[in-house]
């Protein structure tokens, strides 16, 4: 299952994975080779199952058909469910127990002659309370397996069915549930919604249910469906719009929708779970108006990255950073706002990833915060677009749809991408792959020269762009933009960089004004300090940094800082404080924390105060700014006129990581505003004349719709 934008409702805007990823645990766990059944193989289910809420059991059956016949074969259980073989000609022999997020035990089945086809049946009580999981402070619940009163959920993890080895399955799941009890699974409902069968190669069966309000409605050869606790037609309506909207839009842009229905269901805890054909939701996340658009699009696009084409996760996670280019960038490309996407994207990199922390992509397995996710989801969405720059949006898709349709249903990773993408397109990859997947760092560019001059048809502009990070110079296509004076847009112009340096050279009738470098934010590269606003991030991913604290403040008030940098300080050690009155003057090596409107240094936030049009002296404020010193610094200012404050704030403001400032209200802190600064000009644009404007460049076409 894939964990979707976790969502804290109070934290609107936050957008990032932080569920864990409980595939990749179980696939750890299925890896330790006791068995010989690989994924290959596909084994079939046809199980016949009797839950009891009230008790926490289910009683069932399973018709085991294996892909060859055998004289022994092993499985695996929940070990509070107790197997019993119904064949007369084969014996059933308990072995050891195995500890995982629930006790297993392992279990051989041996025939006196060759066999494919095994009857168990088997009951018991599947009832893992929610437990809290998860960074602390987090209060996010899961369960690998719970029957109740509440809500059923089964998964890979419950070991709820016997399973064998890696091996694929298939199934069909007929169901005895309490009156008014729907069920949901993978694929299509059996007749008369007496359960489920998908017969494509599946990684696990799931079984969610409860008695839910159902809602369905089936238009353009799709089957939509919603699972509420609570009736709410509205809802469900709005849930069956987008369902449908999306399904058209990602079978159009891919090729066809691999299950017979998409659901929505409801939770009974908050998750955000996206499973073959369905997700499951939690009760709060699901009335979320911007979730529809948002992460709810993301869910059904893993239908084809990751639950249709599966992760071949030896040689890294391809598929999060894939759904996120084409659910969550394109979404935002159909808005005209992909450039800033991205540039969001860059930012989050060169703001968390300090060199020492990154990894080459081909590590990547799943979320574990703020570094992985900028590496894992930004940095593979980022290759997957400067692939598409490469090739143009014909060949990026027809790459894409090919490689969706030799891999459905079949374990994919880079090189399979690689290959598909240069059969398609007949150019080597390899450089550009390898350079993205094996190397960690990133390309940080500079302007360095711009040199007009005149020759007899008109002028001459010699441009000179280096790559100034320490590491190794990248293969770069570096997208150009110049404007010639008169001309109505910017002429676009590609530099080809094997080295350090490079130079464009460009013949011109009129005189070019102005020239720009990747303006559109097209390169995975760390931004220089003047491409971004200053953002809270920049302090929250400082290593070292500073904390000036207020000597004029009352006690409870100093004491409230002094708790709030507690919090901060356990995840950034290389935090130090200071008090205002013991420093003639700000450090300059690092940035720095100004806390309080009594600080000495508080007058220096005016200019900022003032133009936002902020007020520092109600409600809780943190923002921030940055001086020129030796280098560019940051300094961020945090003041409340409530210190009781301060204790959510040093939880919530973390999340606020992107913007340059953010406003709170209340004891228990409301977000009331934020924002970004608006931008000067970039080192990594150069004014060459003055011209009476400067037309903006207008960002790519978004790769399918939109009206942008
Ligand atoms: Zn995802």
């Amino acid at each position: 299952m894939y964990p979707m934008h976790r969502t804290n409702p109070d934290i609107e805007t936050r957008r990032s994975h932080t569920i864990r990823h409980l595939a990749f645990l179980l696939l750890l766990f299925c890896s330790t080779k006791v068995f010989p059944i690989d994924s290959n193989q596909l084994v079939q289910h046809q199980l016949q199952v009797e839950i009891l809420p009230a008790q926490g059991q289910l009683i069932a059956t399973d018709r085991i058909t294996l892909d060859t016949a055998d004289h022994t074969f092993e499985f695996l259980l929940h070990a509070a469910l107790t197997p019993t073989l119904v064949d007369e000609d084969a014996s059933l022999v308990a072995r050891e127990l195995l500890a995982g997020p629930v006790p297993i035990r392992r279990y051989q089945i041996q025939a006196s002659s060759p066999r494919k086809t095994f009857t168990l049946a088997y009951h018991g009580t599947v009832a893992h309370a929610l437990t809290v999981t998860g960074e602390p402070g987090s209060n996010r619940e899961s369960t690998p397996g719970l029957i109740s009163k509440n809500g059923v959920f089964l998964a890979g993890s419950s070991y709820w069915y016997p399973q064998i080895g890696n091996a694929r399955v298939g199934f069909t799941l007929q169901l005895k549930l309490p009156a008014g009890w729907r069920s949901v699974s993978q694929g299509n409902h059996l007749p008369d919604h007496a359960g489920w069968e998908e017969q494509h190669p599946q990684e696990e069966i799931y079984l969610v249910a409860y008695p839910y309000r159902y809602y369905h409605r089936q238009a353009a050869g799709h089957l939509a469906e919603v699972y509420l606790r609570q009736p709410d037609q509205q809802l469900a309506e709005r849930y069956l719009d987008a369902t449908l909207e999306y399904l058209t839009l990602y079978e159009q842009l891919l090729g066809p929708y691999p299950y017979a229905k998409f659901a929505l269901v409801e939770n009974f805890w908050e998750s955000g779970y996206g499973m073959p054909s369905f997700t499951l939701l939690g009760p709060r996340v699901i009335k979320l108006p911007f979730i529809i658009h948002t992460s709810y699009p993301h869910e059904v696009l893993h239908n084809w990255w990751g639950n249709g084409v599966y992760v071949d996760a030896s040689s890294g996670n391809w598929s999060e950073g894939l759904t996120t280019y084409l659910a969550d960038h394109l979404l935002q490309e159909q808005q005209g706002s992909g450039a800033a996407y991205r540039r969001t994207t860059l930012q989050n990199y060169t703001h968390y990833v300090a060199r020492q922390d990154d990894f080459p992509l081909v590590q990547f397995r799943g979320n574990h915060g703020q570094i992985s996710q900028s590496v894992g989801y930004g940095k593979t969405l980022m290759l997957f677009h400067m692939l598409r720059m490469q090739l143009g949006d014909q060949l990026f898709l027809q790459g894409l749809r090919q490689f969706y349709h030799n891999y459905r249903f079949r374990a994919a990773g880079f090189d399979e991408l690689r290959d598909t993408f240069e059969s398609v397109t007949g150019l080597p990859l390899d450089t550009f792959f390898r350079q993205w997947l094996r190397r960690t760092g990133a390309p940080m560019l500079k302007l360095a020269s711009t040199e007009t001059s005149t020759t007899s048809q008109g002028y001459r502009l010699r441009i000179r762009i280096e790559q100034i990070q320490p590491e190794a110079p990248f293969q770069l296509q570096v997208p150009l933009f110049v404007h010639f004076s008169g001309g109505e847009r910017a002429t676009p112009y590609t530099l080809e960089m094997h080295d350090r340096s490079a130079t464009l050279e460009i013949e011109s009738a009129a005189p070019p004004v102005k020239v720009s470098v990747d303006p559109l934010f097209d390169l995975f590269r760390r931004l220089d300090p003047s491409e971004t606003p200053g953002s809270l991030g920049q302090l929250f991913g400082a290593k070292r940094l500073f904390a000036v604290l207020p000597d004029a403040a009352d006690k409870v008030t100093r004491q409230a800082y002094e708790q709030l940098l507690d919090q901060w300080q356990q995840r950034q050690p290389g935090l130090k404080r200071l008090q205002d009155s013991a420093i003639e003057q700000l450090p300059e090596s690092a940035p720095v924390w100004i806390l309080g409107s009594e600080n000495r240094f508080a007058g220096l936030f005016d200019p900022q105060l003032t133009g936002q049009g902020l007020n520092d002296r109600s409600g809780t404020l943190a923002l921030t700014m940055t001086r020129q010193q030796s280098g560019r610094q940051t300094l961020g200012y945090i003041s409340t006129d409530n210190p009781t404050a301060l204790n959510g704030l040093a939880k919530k403001l973390p999340h606020y990581g992107r913007y340059s400032y953010a406003q709170f209200s209340g004891d228990d802190p409301v977000i009331d505003q934020r924002g970004e600064w608006r931008m000067t000009d970039s080192a990594l644009t150069a004014i060459l004349a003055p011209a009476p404007s400067y037309p903006d460049i207008p960002d790519h076409q978004p790769l399918i719709g939109g009206n942008h």
